[in-house]
């Protein structure tokens, strides 16, 4: 069998066909658990270009790749993401294209990246009041997102997801909004449980609460797991007969996490990063410059993977080198 045929896979029987793909460590929110103070430029700004991020795409999609979602920083920041959702879309066997966004020019430009072959989108949103979104983003725009998030909802889109991370106050604040949020919009709102950073270590000793106590007020308010499909994510989502959305928990610290782990990811300046809480990475960026590259590609990408350790050590307060997500990804 050719190299460039093999499904990628690991030494631990995990299969690879999920692609992560940070396009910028630029953000304009400035979110209270990851770029508290907004993100500041530290050395030059020279993140994939179109062409670069198009030889990736092409080597990933020869290895089995079918699904890559676009993140950041803020991803659509760039002004040519449009081009990129066309280049990845465009890409062999690439069947969905997912992003990852703050939702802050949704409502522009949903019908346009729709058209261009975006496929799922997941929009973030920690809170739903209006003076706690603000306080947490550092932008006055619940609304401004809400809209972009219900055209979204009206476009053909395979998903449109919600990401809330889980915090101690809005914990607190309760859930009972949050149901009647996805009382009659169809789609799933998935509560992360706040994860440890190199830079968020004082923020998380005070606001990181476990997904258990989500977990008990769905099932004592008619909540009921749905069954999962073979090749899920980690999030675990709950349904109820009278709500047309899920509400769901994805619980990073939770014995065997990683063990159903399917996602490679590569940052916005070429490297492969072979766990979100690992060190270092792979440069892959020589090798986007120029067509003819792509077996050394494809086959740097097989080797590496021979790296990749069967779990992170998050529970032992080891999350590798990265200081924030807005630096790799989510
Ligand atoms: N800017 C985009 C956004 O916020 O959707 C994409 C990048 S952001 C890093 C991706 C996801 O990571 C967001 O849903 C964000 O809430 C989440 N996130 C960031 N820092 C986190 C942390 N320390 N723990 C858990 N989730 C985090
Ligand atoms: Fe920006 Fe996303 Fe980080 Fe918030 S979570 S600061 S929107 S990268």
């Amino acid at each position: 069998m050719a190299l460039d045929a093999a499904p990628l896979a690991d030494g631990f029987g995990r299969r690879f066909h999920y692609l992560r793909l940070s396009v910028t460590e630029v953000c304009n929110f400035s979110c209270t658990y990851c770029l508290p103070n907004g993100w500041k430029k530290t050395g030059p700004l020279s993140f994939l270009t179109v062409e670069e991020i198009g030889r990736l795409v092409a080597g990933f999609s020869g290895l089995g790749l079918s699904k890559v979602r676009l993140t950041g920083g803020e991803p659509t920041v760039r002004k040519d993401f449009n081009t990129i959702i066309q280049t990845v879309a465009a890409a062999p066997g690439v069947a969905k294209v997912a992003m990852t966004t703050n939702g802050w020019n949704l409502a522009r430009h949903t019908a346009e990246w729709r058209a261009s072959g975006l496929s799922h989108i997941n929009v973030s949103i920690d809170s739903i009041d209006p003076e706690t979104f603000h306080r947490i983003t550092g932008h006055d725009k619940l609304n401004q997102v809400l809209s972009g998030l219900d055209l979204a909802l009206a476009e053909d889109f395979t998903a449109v997801k919600v990401n809330a991370v889980l915090l101690r106050e809005t914990a607190e604040a309760g859930f009972d909004a949050w149901a009647r949020f996805v009382r009659d919009r169809p789609l799933a709102v998935r509560f992360i449980e706040l994860m440890k950073t190199g830079d968020n270590d004082d923020y998380f000793a005070r606001h990181h609460v476990k997904a258990q106590g989500l977990r008990d007020w769905l099932e004592r308010n008619g909540w009921t797991p749905a069954p999962r499909a073979f090749d899920a994510g980690p999030a675990l989502e709950y349904r109820h007969p009278d709500h047309a959305g899920a509400i769901g928990l994805i619980a990073p610290y939770a014995p065997g996490f990683c063990d159903s782990c399917n996602r490679l990811r590569v940052t916005a300046r070429g490297r492969l990063r072979l766990c979100l809480f690992g060190d270092g990475g792979v440069d892959l960026r020589d090798l986007l410059q120029d067509d003819d590259d792509r077996e050394a590609l494809t086959g740097r990408i097989v080797t590496s993977l021979g790296g990749k350790s069967a779990g992170h050590s998050l529970a032992v307060g080891r999350s590798g080198d990265l200081r924030n997500l807005a630096q790799l990804g989510g």
